[in-house]
C-alpha cells in the first residue's frame, strides 16, 4: 500500500489556499531520507551527496537539502546561476555535463564547481575555454557494454546499456585522459560514472563502487594520478509501484563500505571520498501531483478527466511510467473500478494511468498522484497552453509555503513578439 503524506483533511485546507493542480512536497520526508543517507555513508569522512538539480529545481528545496549538508549537480548554466543564487560554494557544486557549451565552463570554473569531464576532447576544449586545468578535476568512465545485476527466473534486477549511453570515457581514454590532465596541472582526480537508471536493488551502488574503485587503483599505478574522489552519481531508484520493494540506504552505505575496504583500502587509499549525486531518491516520493476530477466520461472506455495534465507530469506519456493514484478519502474501499485518469491534451498520451483499477470516483473527488517530487514540475512544459502549476511545501510544522507560484498567461505571452 503506497499512502500519501496527507490526509484529506489536510488537503481539503490545503485547496482552500492553493487551486488545483499542484505539486506537494514534504519536508519532514526530504528531510529525513536525507539524514538516512548521510548516516549510512557516514563511514566515510569525505562523504558528499550532490543532488541532482534536474530533478526538481526549486530553490527552496535545494536551499532545505543544503541545510542537510547536500551540495549540488549542476549540467547547465541555468542550474549553475540557481545553486549560486541559493548560496551554494564553489566545493558544494558538481557540475557533471556533456556536450559542454563554453560559457559554461566558464561559470563552473569561476564559482570554483568540480568540474567533471564527459570526453576526453573537452581537456583541450577547457584548457582553451578558461586558460588553464583546474587542479581538482573529474572524468566520467563508461565501461561500455551491458550492465546486470542479480538474474534470475524473472530476468535480471538491474539491467541497463552503457554502451548505448553518449556519456563518458572509454577505459583506454580515462588512461590517457589522466596522463594529459596531470601534465597540465591538475593535483587531484575523481572518477564519475553512471551505468543503471532508477535501480531497484541494494546491490546497484555496491558494484558500481567495486567497479569504480578497482579502476581507480588501476588509473593509480598507471598514471600515479592522486584519486581523491569518487562519484557513484544517481541511479539509486524508488518503488514506482506498490508492490516493488523499496531500497535500503543503510544496507546500500555498508556493502560499498565492504567494497572500499576490500578494494581500495589494500591499495593505500583509503583516504578517498565519496560522494553521490543522487535525484530521483532525494526527491520522488517526497512529491505529490494534487490534482482535482472535473469530468466522467462514458463511451469506449470510462474516462475520468482530471485538472493536471501531462503539461504537469510527463512521465506517463512520454516513458509510459506508472504512477500510482490515491482517491483521498477513498483509501480503504475496494478498488472495483477499471479507469483511464486522463489530462485535457489534445495528445491521446496524456494519460495518468490506463486501465487503473480504483475506488469509484466523482466529480470533485481529490486525486494524489505519487512521487512526483523528482523530473514532475521539473519536466513540465506549456503545450496546449498548459501552464506549469505552483509548488507547496508541506512544512514540518504542518503549515504550507508556497515554493512556487503557478505560471499564468502573462508569463507564457511574455517571450511573444506581438507586433
Ligand atoms: C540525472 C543525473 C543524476 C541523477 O540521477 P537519478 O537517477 O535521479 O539519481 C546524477 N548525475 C548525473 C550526471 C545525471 O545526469
Amino acid at each position: 500500500m503506497k499512502k500519501p503524506f496527507v490526509s484529506l483533511e489536510q488537503l481539503q485546507e490545503i485547496v482552500k489556499d492553493y487551486p488545483t493542480p499542484f505539486h506537494l512536497y514534504d519536508e519532514h520526508g526530504i528531510r529525513a531520507n536525507a539524514r538516512a543517507l548521510n548516516q549510512a555513508f557516514s563511514w566515510n569522512p569525505g562523504f558528499k551527496e550532490y543532488f541532482a538539480v534536474k530533478a526538481t529545481p526549486n530553490p527552496q528545496i535545494l536551499k532545505l537539502l543544503h541545510e542537510e549538508g547536500c551540495g549540488v549537480d549542476c549540467s547547465s548554466l541555468t542550474e549553475l546561476m540557481m545553486s549560486d543564487r541559493c548560496g551554494f560554494k564553489g566545493g558544494e557544486i558538481m557540475f557533471s555535463s556533456n556536450d559542454t557549451p563554453a560559457e559554461e565552463f566558464v561559470l563552473a570554473d569561476q564559482l570554483g564547481a568540480t568540474i567533471n569531464l564527459d570526453d576526453i576532447t573537452h581537456i583541450d576544449f577547457l584548457q582553451k575555454t578558461i586558460g588553464h586545468i583546474p587542479k581538482k578535476i573529474s572524468c566520467r568512465f563508461n565501461p561500455g557494454g551491458t550492465f546486470t545485476l542479480g538474474e534470475s527466473k524473472e530476468g535480471f534486477q538491474v539491467m541497463d546499456n552503457p554502451g548505448d549511453a553518449k556519456y563518458g570515457l572509454t577505459r583506454p581514454q580515462m588512461t590517457e585522459a589522466f596522463r594529459r590532465l596531470k601534465e597540465l596541472g591538475a593535483e587531484e582526480f575523481g572518477i564519475h560514472a553512471f551505468l543503471a537508471s532508477n535501480t531497484l536493488s541494494n546491490d546497484y551502488y555496491p558494484a558500481l563502487a567495486a567497479i569504480l574503485f578497482q579502476t581507480a587503483v588501476e588509473l593509480k599505478n598507471e598514471t600515479g594520478a592522486h584519486i581523491t574522489f569518487i562519484n557513484l552519481s544517481g541511479g539509486v531508484g524508488v518503488p514506482y509501484r506498490p508492490d516493488q520493494p523499496a531500497n535500503d540506504i543503510a544496507v546500500i552505505g555498508e556493502g560499498v563500505r565492504r567494497a572500499y575496504e576490500d578494494i581500495l583500502v589494500p591499495a593505500g587509499m583509503g583516504d578517498v571520498s565519496l560522494c553521490t549525486e543522487l535525484g530521483r531518491f532525494m526527491l520522488a516520493p517526497y512529491g505529490h501531483l494534487v490534482t482535482t476530477v472535473l469530468h466522467q466520461k462514458h463511451t469506449h472506455k470510462e474516462y475520468i478527466g482530471v485538472d493536471a495534465c501531462a503539461a504537469n507530469l510527463m512521465r506517463p506519456a512520454i516513458y509510459g511510467a506508472y504512477h500510482h493514484i490515491t482517491v483521498m478519502g477513498k483509501e480503504t474501499a475496494p478498488c472495483d473500478h477499471m479507469y483511464d485518469v486522463t489530462g485535457s491534451l489534445c495528445e491521446n498520451s496524456d494519460k495518468f494511468a490506463i486501465d487503473r483499477m480504483l475506488p469509484e470516483v466523482e466529480t470533485g473527488d481529490l486525486l494524489v498522484i505519487h512521487d512526483t517530487g523528482a523530473h514532475g514540475h521539473a519536466m513540465g512544459y506549456q503545450y496546449n497552453g498548459r501552464l506549469r502549476s505552483a509548488e507547496v511545501l508541506l512544512c514540518e510544522d504542518g503549515s504550507t509555503r508556497l515554493i512556487r507560484r503557478a505560471e499564468t498567461p502573462e508569463d507564457y505571452f511574455a517571450t511573444a513578439i506581438w507586433d
